[in-house]
């Protein structure tokens, strides 16, 4: 049974790298028929707060990323906030058992100490090996040093010597010469654990069978192994995604413009966007195809498929599948996902038009948005009064074939009943103009669409133009052509 788990530090928002790490834990269990764990690491209390979890949590549930375990649905796994375990004495516990079995020690050295020691090796350009000043004390010493409150820490004992190593399930072997690995904190000197310390512990009770993390990490997983080596306990796969990088190729960060994931919902990508595109950084279907549905990226997920070199988060193609989203959806669902983007400004506008007028309106944008926001920069086009006609259309110039075109379009247009309005209507009207006049479709087009709407380019024409109706048409093309037409 695949047991895997998106531990989040809540000492910010939600961003693009760890969500994407929780997407493809969640993916894989999916895929294993496992279950996904949602653990939060927050033994930092001085930089762990409770609005980024919520953030986190929101962020996940917007996704769809449910979890199967996790602060809001417990089993006999939990707790699974690390201030909750902490408090139920688990860490302690198992401190314990490593000084017992002689694992890990007490140290008593101060910050200075250690600063000394850390300042020495620098100078000789050397890995910082701790001296492990305290690692031979007596009992009686030891006893001394705590019954006098002496400030402390525990610490772990790497074994001195040897190679370890592991296979990680992205990256193959990876080795680590363990006389390089310092002997390092288990329990700090305010008594909370380590993440090293806490995560071994944690993923060990949890029963995590598969560790999916972020290449930043392959670092501890050496000082991790040897705790569960010292645990006598089997250790979980472990498979490193690679890092997310900006278009500069250094690690993907808020210079290179939004990371939260909140700023994406806001701006109107699609969850199915956001998904899709974060599960091909660092991962490809075996048919290549990219535009996936989250249930076709289950069925066809594999770690062997996850790339080791890092992938580049590139914000064009993410617009352009944001758009691929947004043509498949229909009428209905468009107008549903595009609702709560509309400005303020607008709604007070559009609230007394009937919902299918709406809908219309909206759908007649579906090839132009990039972003649900886009509809902000659009909508107008249906909006402005006549007045605004005015003040637009004087900025156009037209061309004499231009104005010929208009006029044609014109008194075609007012010959054809108010009822009878249609989009087979309107396409015969344009195509007998173009019949007539030569050249290609856009050369009628274009003046026309100018001429009805003052903007250069806009929603569907022939959809603009029926929504819009005769009248107000009429009203504008005959102002157009009675004062900018000369
Ligand atoms: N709390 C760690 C982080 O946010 C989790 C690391 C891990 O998955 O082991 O980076």
């Amino acid at each position: 049974m695949v047991r895997v788990r998106f531990a989040p530090s809540p000492t910010g928002n939600l961003h693009i790298g760890s969500l994407r790490t929780a997407l493809f834990n969640w993916i894989f269990a999916k895929h294993n028929k496992g279950s996904y764990i949602l653990r939060i690491e927050d033994t930092d209390s001085l930089r762990s707060k409770k609005e980024y979890e919520e953030n986190i949590l929101e962020g996940l549930e917007w996704l769809g990323l449910h979890m199967d375990e996790g602060p809001e649905i417990n089993s006999k796994y939990g707790p699974y906030r690390q201030s909750e375990r902490f408090n139920t004495h688990i860490y302690s516990e198992y401190v314990e058992k490593l000084i017992n079995s002689g694992c890990a020690y007490y140290c008593f050295c101060t910050d200075e100490e250690l600063e000394l020691e850390r300042d020495a090796a620098q100078k000789k350009n050397i890995t910082y090996i701790y001296s492990r000043k305290c690692l031979n004390q007596s009992r009686e010493e030891v006893k001394k040093k705590l019954e006098s409150k002496k400030s402390y820490t525990v610490k772990f004992k790497v074994p001195q010597s040897g190679t370890l190593s592991f296979i990680d399930l992205i990256r193959s072997e990876i080795k680590f010469d363990l006389s390089l690995i310092s002997d390092f904190v288990l329990l700090k000197s305010d008594k909370t654990p380590s993440y090293n310390f806490a995560v071994v512990v944690d993923d060990m009770l949890m029963n995590i069978t598969h560790v999916i993390r972020g290449e930043d990490h392959i670092s501890n997983t050496p000082k991790q192994i040897c705790l569960y080596n010292a645990f006598k306990v089997k250790t979980p796969h472990f498979a490193h995604l690679p890092m997310i990088l900006g278009p500069d190729r250094s690690k993907l960060s808020k210079r290179h413009g939004a990371t939260s994931v909140n700023e994406y919902r806001e701006k109107g990508y699609l969850k199915e966007t956001l998904l899709n595109y974060l599960v091909l950084l660092g991962w490809s279907a075996p048919d290549n195809h990219e535009i996936l549905s989250i249930n076709e990226i289950i069925k066809l997920f594999s770690l062997d498929r996850i790339s080791r070199s890092g992938a580049i988060f590139d914000i064009t193609k993410l617009n352009w599948m944001n758009g691929q989203y947004i043509r498949k959806m229909d009428a209905a669902t468009l107008a549903d996902n595009i609702k709560p983007f509309i400005a303020k400004d607008f709604t007070d506008k559009i609230s007394a038009y009937p919902a299918e007028k709406l809908e219309r309106i909206i759908y007649s944008f579906h090839e132009k948005l990039v972003l649900l926001t886009d509809i902000n920069n659009l909508l107008p086009v249906y909006i402005y009064s006549m007045e605004d006609y005015k003040i637009m259309i004087s900025q156009f110039d037209f061309s004499s074939e231009e104005k010929d075109i208009i006029c044609s379009f014109r008194n075609e247009l007012s010959m054809v009943d108010m009822q009878d309005l249609s989009a087979a209507k309107l396409n015969n009207i344009l195509k007998n103009i173009q019949t007539s006049k030569g050249g290609g479709k856009g050369r009628v087009l274009k003046p026309v669409r100018f001429a009805c709407s003052a903007e250069k380019t806009g929603p569907d024409l022939i959809e603009f133009l029926l929504i819009t109706g005769k009248e107000t048409l009429l009203e504008r093309l005959n102002y157009c052509i009675d004062n900018t037409l000369t």
